[in-house]
This record gives structure tokens, C-alpha cells and sequence, in this order.
């Protein structure tokens, strides 16, 4: 189970997922509906991004 780094929901198969850019660690859960309202995401290393 997946879980949307914005809103914390559970991302089926409308997501995508990358490695934090910052601290290439953590990995970045984007759900469909965040990347079309162009949502920030936040890192646990501190990182926001677009
Ligand atoms: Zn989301
Ligand atoms: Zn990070």
C-alpha cells in the first residue's frame, strides 16, 4: 500500500513516485489529483517541492 506524500491518501494507479531530489533518499508518492492541482509535497529531510 501507497500513500500519497501531499494528502495522505492511498494511491492506486494513479500516481507516480520518485526519489526525494534533495537528500535522494525518502521516496516522493504523488497522486493523480495532486499533480493536477500542482500540490506541494514535503520531504522529511525538509525539501518542498512542485
Ligand atoms: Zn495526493
Ligand atoms: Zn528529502
Amino acid at each position: 500500500m501507497k500513500i500519497c506524500t501531499t494528502c495522505n491518501k492511498e494511491v492506486t494507479d494513479d500516481y507516480v513516485e520518485f526519489k526525494c531530489p534533495k537528500c535522494d533518499k525518502d521516496i516522493i508518492i504523488r497522486c493523480g489529483h495532486c499533480r493536477s492541482t500542482a500540490k506541494t509535497y514535503k520531504c522529511s529531510c525538509g525539501f518542498e517541492g512542485p
